[in-house]
Formats: C-alpha cells, sequence, structure tokens
C-alpha cells in the first residue's frame, strides 16, 4: 500500500475561506491517521487574481491553527514545465487535439444542444483530420463518443458515484499548450505530487468524470476520491460573505483556534464529544464517517465551544491573548466563566478600571432621587463595617438593609432592588453584571467605598 499523501490547493485569491480550513483539518486528520502526509500547493497560475497578500493570509490561518503541511508550500505554477510537456505527449500521442472551431461555431452548436434538450458538449470532427496537430485554437481531449461507458468512482464519504463517458464530449484541456486548464492542471500536479487521496469539497464532484479520463490518458494511477460537504449559513445556502465572516483570520481576534477547529471538525462529523482535541480527533477520524449532508455554520455554537476552551485558560495566557496585562488574578474566574468571545472581555473593564456610566441608570424601576441616594448611603456603613473578603456576611448584611429600607407593603424582591440595583450600577456602571457582592470582594474595600461615594455625588 503507498505511503497517503493528501493536500489543499487554495487559490490565493482572497480570504481563506473557513470552508478551506475545514477541508484542510480534514486532509490533516486523514494524513495523521494513516501515517501519511499532507500538503499545500498554492494554485497560483492565475496571475491576475493571484496576490501575495493572498498567500500569506493562507500561510497565516495554518499556522493559527496548527496545520501546517509536510514541507512548504508547493506551488502550482513551478510545474508549468511539465504540464506542457504532459500535453505534448497527449497531442503526439493522439489522446489529445487541437481543435479549430472557432467560438462562434461553438456558441451555436451549443444553442441547438440546448433547443434539443441535450447536455451542451462538442464532439469534434477535427481529431480524426490532419488539423489535429497543427497548433492553434483550444486543446482538447479525445473521447470516444460512441463509447457506452459508465465512468464510475467509489467517493470514499458518498458511495459509487457515476457518469456517463458520452455526454461529456472531447472537453477542453488547456487554452494553449503553455496554458492548461484547471482540471489538467490538477491532474498533472496531484500525479506528480503522488496523491493517493483527494479530499476535497463536493463542488468538484463533477470535474471528477473528466479527470480519471486525464489520469487514464497519461497512464498514471487514479487516486481515491472523497468529496465534503459543504459548509452553509443558517439559510441552509454556501456559506457566503453575507452571512457574515467567512475568512479563517476573521475568526482569530475572537475565538481560540483549538476552539474554531473543534467546532469546524464537529460541523461534518459526529465525535464522541462535544469538546475534543485536534490529537482525540485523529483517534477516532474515519473518511467514511464524514456526513453527506451540508453542515450550517451556527455562531452560537462556535461561541458556546469557545467559552469552554476560555474557562480553561491559565491567567497568563488569558492576560496575554487580551493584552490587559493589569488584569487582577482573582478577577479573572469571574470573567472566563462568562466570555464567550475574547473582545466581549471589555464587557468586564470595571473589573480593573473606574466605570463610566450615567446618573440616570442608578435610578431604579419608581424610587425617588432620594430613596436611591439614602440606600446607597446605606449600603456605604454595611461596606464599612464589612471585613472585605466573606461575601456571605455581606449578603446577609445587604438583606437585612433590604427588609429594614423596605416598605412591608413593598415585596422583599422590590426592596432587594432597592439596595442591589444601585449597588451594581455603583461598582460596574451596568444594568447587568454578575452578583455586585462578588464584584465587591474582587474590587477591594477601598474601591468598593470609592466608587459609592462617585454614585452618591452623581445624583443631585
Ligand atoms: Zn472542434
Amino acid at each position: 500500500m503507498d505511503k497517503v499523501k493528501v493536500r489543499i490547493a487554495p487559490s490565493p485569491t482572497g480570504s481563506f475561506h473557513v470552508g478551506n480550513a475545514q477541508s484542510a483539518l480534514y486532509n490533516w486528520l486523514f494524513a495523521r491517521k494513516n501515517g501519511g502526509d499532507f500538503y499545500v500547493r498554492i494554485e497560483d497560475t492565475d496571475k491576475i487574481r493571484s496576490t501575495k497578500e493572498s498567500e500569506n493570509g493562507i500561510r497565516e490561518a495554518l499556522a493559527w491553527l496548527d496545520l501546517m503541511p509536510n514541507g512548504d508550500f508547493v506551488r502550482q505554477s513551478d510545474n508549468l514545465h511539465k504540464h506542457k510537456e504532459l500535453l505534448e505527449r497527449l497531442l503526439s500521442e493522439g489522446k489529445a487535439f487541437y481543435c479549430h472551431h472557432s467560438q462562434e461555431d461553438l456558441e451555436a452548436e451549443r444553442q441547438q444542444q440546448e433547443a434539443r434538450k441535450e447536455a451542451p458538449r462538442h464532439f469534434c470532427e477535427h481529431k480524426n483530420t490532419d488539423k489535429n496537430k497543427i497548433p492553434g485554437g483550444i486543446i482538447r481531449l479525445a473521447v470516444n463518443e460512441s463509447s457506452g461507458r459508465i465512468i464510475s468512482f467509489d467517493d470514499q464519504i458518498r458511495g459509487r458515484i457515476e457518469f456517463q463517458e458520452a455526454l461529456l464530449g472531447d472537453f477542453s484541456i488547456a487554452r494553449a499548450i503553455e496554458d492548461p486548464l484547471y482540471n489538467f492542471a490538477v491532474v498533472a500536479d496531484d500525479a506528480e505530487m503522488g496523491i493517493t487521496h483527494v479530499i476535497r469539497g463536493e463542488d468538484h464532484i463533477s470535474n471528477t468524470p473528466k479527470q480519471i479520463l486525464i489520469y487514464e490518458a497519461l497512464g498514471f494511477k487514479i487516486p481515491f476520491f472523497a468529496h465534503l460537504p459543504l459548509v452553509l449559513g443558517l439559510d441552509r445556502s454556501k456559506l457566503s460573505k453575507r452571512h457574515g465572516g467567512t475568512g479563517t483570520l476573521d475568526y482569530k481576534q475572537d475565538y481560540l483556534p483549538e476552539a474554531l477547529l473543534n467546532f469546524l471538525g464537529g460541523l461534518s462529523y459526529t465525535f464522541s464529544k462535544e469538546i475534543i482535541t485536534k490529537e482525540e480527533m485523529v483517534n477516532e477520524f474515519e473518511l467514511g464517517k464524514i456526513h453527506k449532508a451540508g453542515a450550517v455554520f451556527n455562531v452560537e455554537k462556535l461561541n458556546w465551544i469557545n467559552s469552554q476552551y476560555i474557562k480553561q485558560l491559565n491567567n497568563l495566557t488569558i492576560k496575554q491573548l487580551t493584552n490587559l496585562p493589569e488584569m487582577l488574578d482573582v478577577a479573572i474566574p469571574l470573567i472566563t466563566e462568562r466570555l464567550n468571545k475574547l473582545s466581549d472581555i471589555n464587557d468586564f473593564s470595571y473589573l480593573w478600571k473606574e466605570p463610566s456610566y450615567d446618573s440616570e441608570l442608578l435610578n431604579w424601576k419608581k424610587f425617588t432621587k432620594d430613596e436611591i441616594t439614602n440606600s446607597l448611603n446605606e449600603t456605604k456603613r454595611v461596606i464599612e463595617n464589612w471585613n472585605g473578603s466573606d461575601k456571605d456576611s455581606l449578603r446577609l448584611a445587604l438583606d437585612d438593609l433590604s427588609k429594614k429600607l423596605g416598605d412591608p407593603s413593598i415585596p422583599l424582591g422590590a426592596s432587594r432592588g432597592l439596595v442591589y440595583w444601585p449597588f451594581r450600577v455603583a461598582l460596574t456602571g451596568k444594568e447587568k453584571s454578575p452578583d455586585p457582592v462578588d464584584v465587591a470582594a474582587i474590587l477591594t474595600k477601598e474601591t468598593v467605598l470609592r466608587r459609592i461615594d462617585t454614585a452618591i455625588n452623581k445624583l443631585p
């Protein structure tokens, strides 16, 4: 059995799509599982649309996700001389030929076929004439039009897939001897690299019968094929910019790479557990267990997975990732318990700097400003008598205060609000926060007293 060799072949013409990242992960997992090699081939032959910036983005995304290939990137453009050599060989063997039909001829033929409701294709009478080796026009593969053959392959995910050879026509493989088309270049490069398993998106299924015929014409061993389901948006159409971020690096700011990998891995595969490392995925991975149906990219799910990874971070890492060295260690568990995305950490900035808020926020329900001021003054007295660390005693004291301030006609819940609401706003500047008693225990007694004074001074 040949050593397993797999690859991804992204074009450096835009951002590295999360679907590409998923494909990279499944290729990587398959290589690891089978002791094989994972390669990256940059399909950079489109000189106009290819950019160095995009290639750097692919490199950065793969490095971030720790999915680096064996060896350096392979460039399709480095292989152009080989493509030419192979095209010349097919031409000399009569397996490929020059088609001298004009665009107009081909278009007229296509329209007639459409009118007859036939598959558009071109069987070229030039292939058996002496015109067939005269350069000019596009190069086509000679396909047998009277063949009743069914071209089939056993897709490693989908099972047997079949196409009729006679429906393909003499399809084009190069615009000119030095300008190969996609299907030809892919076959030439995959064969050159010794790729054993082509694992790629399902949008390539229709290319596969053409590629099989090219492999056969060249006399190369046909690899196994596996076509991955598409990554879909919430509306079940192919994930695109209008669904939000589609570039892998769009997620770098808010998500941990382990979390994004975990999410992408589980999108089209059912692992034994929801939170799973890359190494654990390797142990469980089998190509045949990849789902056939498209997978919905649900950001809520990604956020949940991310939150699970954030909880496991140590204090130093979270300070480095968020670039907040001033964060108190004692505050970190309170934050990481509640964080879905790294940038949401700014919602907790009151733990390391004074909050700013509008004085209106201190008002609660129908209470007057005098009642709120009184509540804050009484709370201040409770804090002055507090040891600064015991949360249970502070809760008891604040509950007693609630009963004391509360009108017997008001339910205790409402009078608790009269105490806890302005206390929360004074400490955090927010309507919603973790329990203000937990916040107080982190902030230290002096800071709590100062913030209550600030709140009282804001009230007229
Ligand atoms: Zn022709």
